[in-house]
């Protein structure tokens, strides 16, 4: 039986999800060593372990870094994001997402490093009908993005089956809120997501925030998508590091919520918690948007035991809004945005 671990995880990536996972890991008594090349990852956010400057693809550093750490698992979060600029820059895509991924499974391989948690999405199933997607649901990437993430599981999962590693994929539908305390948030570069824009926009009546397509078959019309809070999200990748399993197995799990809430709802929800109106407009639908993307979360209840405990839309704007609307906070602090917000990094 290959048991999780309780000592030191190297955690790959400094941005978003993975610097929540950090602080979860910390919480529970395991070291997260952080691992990034800052390309767009933020420094100020490894508080929780240490820093290991390097480039996934970098075979060697990341081996120095699991060496250095005596690493029992990693988990896997580096990589670029923006669906958009996936189709501009496919090559770029495969290179950090899917080059990088082989690059770090030959050190997992080389130090014999039990265990890999793989950070990946809902874009792995592309455009669906389903009501609520089970990780059976076929899989069609609609975006060099998604394509990047599904073969990233799928090297993972068949280096599990080949050297007896543990793996564990994670699709995300849509990660939301931030750290209750606002030490760390939201902070992509650009930002393309809906609720931290709808905040900006209410936050300043300058930003006007595009509603991209009502005419879908949907309730309102507008896209329905299942938000997850970022910590809900963070306490998936502990319980994957923790869970006990037999070497070579692999689980895709979707962490989600099963409940979908439009934009419109969204932006409703902003608006309630601000006391403030948005200003929006209606735009034409963003390339590759499916209508409904929400999760069966079943299997991940199931095989890991977790369920999403903080991923009301209520409390994910809760503490979104505190995020961004900090007055200060931490180290490293980046200069406020155009809007006056606090832009700190995560
Ligand atoms: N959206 C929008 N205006 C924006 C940003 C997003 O209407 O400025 C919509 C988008 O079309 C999708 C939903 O909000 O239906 C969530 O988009 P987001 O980019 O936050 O996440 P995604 O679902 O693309 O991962």
């Amino acid at each position: 039986m290959n048991e999780g671990s309780d000592r030191a995880v190297l955690v790959t990536g400094a941005g978003y999800v993975g610097s929540h996972t950090a602080k979860a890991l910390h919480a529970r008594g395991i070291v997260p060593v952080v691992f990034d090349n800052l390309s767009s990852g933020y420094r100020e956010a490894v508080r929780w372990g240490p820093f290991e400057y390097g480039d996934i693809r970098d075979t060697a550093a990341v081996i120095s870094a699991i060496e250095k750490h005596s690493i029992s698992a990693v988990i896997h979060f580096a990589g670029l994001i923006e669906v958009g600029r996936s189709v501009a820059r496919p090559d770029l895509f495969w290179d950090v997402n899917v080059i990088g991924t082989l690059r770090l499974l030959e050190a997992v391989k080389l130090t014999r490093t039990p265990r890999v948690v793989f950070s990946s999405s809902a874009a792995v199933y592309g455009h669906t009908d389903l009501a609520r997607i089970s990780e059976a649901a076929p899989k069609h990437p609609a975006s060099p993005y998604g394509d990047t993430k599904l073969a990233g599981e799928r090297m993972i999962e068949a280096q599990c089956a080949a050297y007896g590693l543990t793996g564990f994929a994670l699709r995300y539908f849509n990660a939301a809120g931030a750290d209750t305390g606002a030490l760390i948030g939201e902070a992509h570069e650009p930002e393309t997501h809906l609720i931290p824009l709808a905040i900006a926009a209410a936050l300043d009546q300058s930003r006007a925030l595009t509603v991209f397509g009502d005419d879908f078959a949907t309730p309102d019309g507008t896209c329905l998508r299942d938000y997850v809070h970022v910590n809900d999200l963070a306490a998936a990748h502990v319980a994957a590091v923790l869970a006990k399993r037999p070497a070579g197995s692999f689980e895709a799990l979707n962490l989600g919520t099963g409940v979908g809430h439009s934009v419109r709802e969204v932006i409703a929800a902003v608006q309630a918690a601000l006391g403030r109106d948005i200003s929006f407009s209606r735009g034409p639908r963003r390339t590759g948007d499916p209508p409904i993307l929400v999760a069966d979360p079943s299997l991940a209840q199931q095989n890991l035991g977790w369920k999403a405990e903080h991923s009301g839309l209520d409390e994910i704007v809760r503490d979104a809004m505190r995020w961004e609307a900090a007055p200060a906070y931490g180290v490293g602090r980046r200069p406020p945005r155009a809007t006056g917000l606090a832009a700190v990094a995560a």
